[in-house]
């Protein structure tokens, strides 16, 4: 099987469908749709995710804490906006045995209501704050449109930090924070994406403002992989989330929480692969190099013992290298661990053996190199680099590529990606420019919005830049 039935550039969502299966990643033959099995192979690739997400936290001096996924309804139901924002998405759970509980309880979609009754009792006064925290924890949401694996599923493998601060100030520096985080985070997984600033009428129930983390996929929708937002004191308000200040008065906290989830393997499927299968960024592959010993009948014993020494010395590198002796064609082996993404391939056959050799085959771009076997460490961890940066170099020309800054709708309609068009700063206006354009309001730039031309709607001056994309 050395292509893909379905091919990218031309059916990119079959093509999507058909590499998360045929790679391993998950099952999404449970018989509850949308809750997908995770496989071995998507599960330690999840894992590396979750790893490099918790160096960011820990490097940040966030706690990792670990919340029940049952909420009681009380505790739901004590911020409104919160309540009519997810209240239609929840899974209640009303029994107990035979019998009926006296209160219902509830899977957390989002673990606010969960966390806050508890902060209420930890923070005291201002020397308990800042209060940082995070979780990675699965979250469930009750979806009614077709569900699509890592995209669109009902049990999401999710990463939720919280925060408290002394006051507005203290909880932007955080946001200032987390997007340093964003930035680090996404460029070791090879994903260019761009921050927006939500309209009003599609920020988080209960916050301030929320700032969206969106990539453009091949097929030109946008995937927001996470969010950030900023609460103000909205939710410590209704659960007394208090501190003694220094000067004795009682204040309400303001907290911050950033969210995102296992949507990151989907951008990570979607962007990177080809028509051959995965191609996996170094930093979070399973397997970063594969090596594959081209046996001839009398040369057997000494091709694997290079193998094997080889690996030891690969290992001792930290790097996460793997030999293939199964019985089966080479062929089949490099088909197989190109299907699964693994960034570098290893080839040892006889005639390596006599020039003290080994061939290097990149996974992204196929090039062959014979290298001395003795300078092949330094090679590879160098060429693992270059892997990384070329894979967010290409998604990084693709993202800006397909972002177009325009004055006037006419000019925008044929253009697939992100439409920037000037905003007068009303929802109608928006609403109605949705409506041409068949797309979404992604949000405002946070950076270089500032726009001199007119809304194109009503013709008023603009407030701002305001994207606009399909998404998924
Ligand atoms: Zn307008």
């Amino acid at each position: 099987m050395p292509e893909t039935k379905n091919k990218k550039d031309q059916d990119f969502n079959e093509w999507y469908n058909e590499i998360v299966e045929l790679s391993d990643l998950c099952d999404k033959r449970y018989p509850i749709k949308g809750m997908n099995v995770w496989r071995p192979y998507g599960w330690k690739l999840m894992n590396h995710v979750d790893q490099l997400i918790r160096e960011e936290m820990l490097n940040t001096f966030h706690d990792e804490v670990n919340f029940p996924l049952l909420i009681p309804e009380s505790s739901f139901k004590k911020e409104e906006e919160h309540i009519e924002g997810f209240g239609s998405e929840v899974y209640w759970i009303t029994h107990a045995g035979l019998n009926q509980l006296e209160e219902k309880w509830l899977l957390r979609p989002t673990s606010e209501t969960a966390m806050y009754p508890m902060f209420s009792l930890w923070i005291r006064s201002h020397a308990d704050l800042p209060l940082k925290t995070f979780q990675i924890v699965n979250t469930f949401r009750y979806e009614t449109k077709q569900t699509r694996a890592f995209i669109r599923v009902r049990e999401i493998h999710f990463f939720e930090a919280h925060t408290c601060h002394k006051n507005f100030d203290e909880a932007e520096k955080q946001i200032q924070e987390d997007k340093k985080i964003a930035n680090n985070l996404f460029k070791k997984l090879c994903l260019p994406f761009i921050f927006c600033k939500r309209p009003e009428w599609d920020k988080f129930a209960g916050a301030f403002y929320t700032i969206s983390i969106d990539v453009l996929m091949p097929s030109g929708k946008t995937l927001q992989l996470g969010s950030i937002h900023q609460y103000k004191d909205n939710f410590s308000k209704p659960y007394d989330i208090t501190y003694e200040s220094e000067d004795g008065k009682h204040n309400n906290c303001h907290q911050t929480t950033y969210g995102m989830s296992e949507r990151i393997l989907g951008a990570l499927v979607g962007i990177h692969g080809d028509n051959k299968g995965l191609i996996i960024p170094p930093k979070v592959a399973p397997v970063q190099v594969i090596i594959i010993p081209i046996i001839f009948k009398d040369k057997d014993k000494e091709i694997i013992d290079n193998c094997e020494s080889l690996l030891k010395q690969l290992i001792d590198n930290n790097i996460r290298a793997k030999i293939d002796k199964r019985d089966i064609t080479p062929g089949n082996k490099y088909y197989h661990w190109e299907l699964k993404g693994v960034p570098i391939r290893i080839e040892i056959g006889p005639k390596d053996l006599e020039k003290k050799q080994i061939v290097v085959v990149r996974r992204d771009t196929g090039e062959k190199t014979s290298i001395l076997y003795t300078s092949s460490i330094g090679y590879i961890i160098k060429e693992l680099d270059k892997i990384s940066e070329k894979l967010y170099d290409d998604a990084k020309i693709f993202l800006q590529k397909n972002i177009y800054r325009m004055k006037d709708i006419e000019s925008a309609s044929n253009k697939k990606g992100i439409i920037e068009l000037p905003w007068c700063g009303e929802e109608n206006c928006a609403q109605e420019i949705e409506n041409i354009l068949d797309g979404n309001t992604l949000g405002e730039p946070i950076e270089n919005n500032l726009c001199e031309h007119p809304c194109p709607i009503c013709n008023k001056k603009a407030t701002t830049w305001m994207r606009y994309a399909k998404s998924y």
